[in-house]
């Protein structure tokens, strides 16, 4: 049994043709009523992921420091818009604010910008920031121009990509059609060579690619900003390991699901290719570095012992738990990467060479 939404798609296909990868996530995730991202509360432990921010205070503490150590790199710009693509619960800004209060001027000077589609996590974050009196946007291009602060954590995978797939007479887009009984979703190769092939180069027959162009797009946006008025962007994702291949997946309830099953009920997200991106932001990059090195260097393992020096046993192991998620090699520390775009005057804290 399919979805509500499920039903909404295979009706649009059975009228108006086969939909690309990148039109079905975009309908899964983002439709008006019944898309993933407009419902109930996905992300935490009830939700069908957990995120760096929700794991540890640690995260957004160290996403502060970096934040304030670039506003004084800038010479406190004020105001300074300082905006979250995808804040979540509210948790990652919450912590960055509250480790920033020392920061002579800096929360004076800020004007606090949140990107959220979905209703529900808006009200979380109201109730997270109330001191903070952020106006909500639902696309990065809505928020006024100015010097900018910009932090996404587990935003770029949310945004639809095409899909490819390499055939004897070149590249095809991979399409979601209907099976022969004219209602279940399936995949099927668009009958013609792709006009995207052109972006693609030469590969063995059935090699695999994807291209964001909404990831891409929002890129060269915060590319564009820091360009004219100067600022700072911070994405922190899951990356492309090799720079090739398909990674769309799904998850429902914390566990893999399939891809074309329930939408709407589904997480769907992509690995982020950070080479596109920062060849899209056409400004200074830095990165990506592993999220273990970025966190180490902002001094995540010194913040853990001055928490532990006034915790229980259990509080103890409860930090020590959280530090290896977010940076054991087998766990977030290197599948996260971080990419910084900026002025390019200075390095940023985090991005430097040594460990
Ligand atoms: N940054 C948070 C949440 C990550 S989940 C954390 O680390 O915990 C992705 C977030 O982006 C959610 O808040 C989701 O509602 C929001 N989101 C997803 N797609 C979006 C879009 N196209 N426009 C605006 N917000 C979006």
């Amino acid at each position: 049994m399919t979805t509500e939404l499920g039903r909404l798609i295979a009706r649009r296909i059975a009228l108006a043709g086969p939909i690309s990868m990148a039109d079905f996530m975009a309908e899964a995730l983002g439709h008006p009523r019944l898309g993933y991202y407009r419902g109930a509360l996905p992300v935490g432990a009830a939700g069908d992921f957990t995120t760096a921010p929700e794991i540890s205070q640690m995260f957004g503490e160290m996403v502060g420091a970096w934040l304030a150590e670039r506003w004084l790199a800038m010479g406190k710009p004020l105001p300074v818009n300082l905006v979250e693509l995808g804040p979540g619960r509210g948790s990652l800004m919450a912590d960055a604010l509250r480790a920033t209060r020392g920061v002579a001027g800096f929360h004076a000077a800020l004007e606090l910008h949140l990107v959220e589609t979905n209703a529900p996590l808006r009200t979380r974050q109201e109730r997270a920031l109330a001191g903070f009196r952020p106006v909500w946007h639902e696309r990065f291009d809505e928020v006024p121009e100015g010097p900018l602060l910009l932090v996404a954590n587990e935003f770029f995978d949310a945004l639809p990509v095409r899909q490819f797939e390499k055939a004897h007479d070149g590249w095809h887009e991979r399409m979601i059609g209907l099976a022969a009984d004219g209602e279940t979703l399936a995949f099927a190769l668009g009958p013609g060579v792709t006009p995207y092939a052109r972006f693609l180069g030469d590969a063995p027959d059935g090699a695999q690619a994807e291209i964001g162009e909404a990831g891409r797009a929002l890129a060269a946006a915060i590319g564009g900003r820091v360009k004219r008025h100067g600022g700072w962007a911070l994405i922190v994702d899951y990356g492309y390991e090799t720079g090739a291949g398909t990674s769309v997946q799904a998850v429902r309830g914390h566990k893999g699901a399939s891809l074309l099953d329930r939408p709407g009920e589904t997480d769907l997200s992509a690995h982020v290719d950070f080479a596109a991106l920062a060849a899209a932001a056409d400004a200074p990059t830095f990165g990506p570095v592993s999220q273990a090195h970025f966190l180490r260097q902002l001094g995540i393992v010194q913040r853990a012992q001055t928490l532990k020096a006034r915790a229980t046993d259990d509080q103890c192991a409860a930090v020590d738990a959280a530090l290896a998620r977010l940076i054991g090699a087998d766990q977030m520390g290197t599948l996260f990467r971080v990419l910084a775009i900026g002025d390019g005057r200075s390095i940023p804290a985090g991005f430097s060479e040594a460990p």
